[in-house]
């Protein structure tokens, strides 16, 4: 199924798939991807905690 729900964040080119942020999730949102992770957005509760974890300022608040 598709989900219309838009992510809270979002990740950018500046990622290296370090894979810090991934169990930082309280959520489980943020799934390893093939690039670099996957959010998912129904299941993320805008809690910003990854963003304060990524070393390389790669995951950014979505524009609402
Ligand atoms: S912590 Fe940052 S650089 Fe590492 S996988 Fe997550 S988004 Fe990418
Ligand atoms: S904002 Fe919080 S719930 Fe959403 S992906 Fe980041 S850590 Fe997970």
């Amino acid at each position: 199924m598709i989900s219309l729900v838009a992510s809270a964040v979002s990740i950018n080119d500046r990622c290296t798939a370090c894979g810090a942020c991934l169990p930082t999730c309280p959520s489980r949102a943020l799934l390893p991807g093939p690039l670099r992770p996957i959010v998912v957005a129904d299941r993320c509760t805008e809690c910003l905690e990854c963003i304060e974890i990524c070393p390389r300022d790669a995951i950014e608040e979505s524009p609402r």
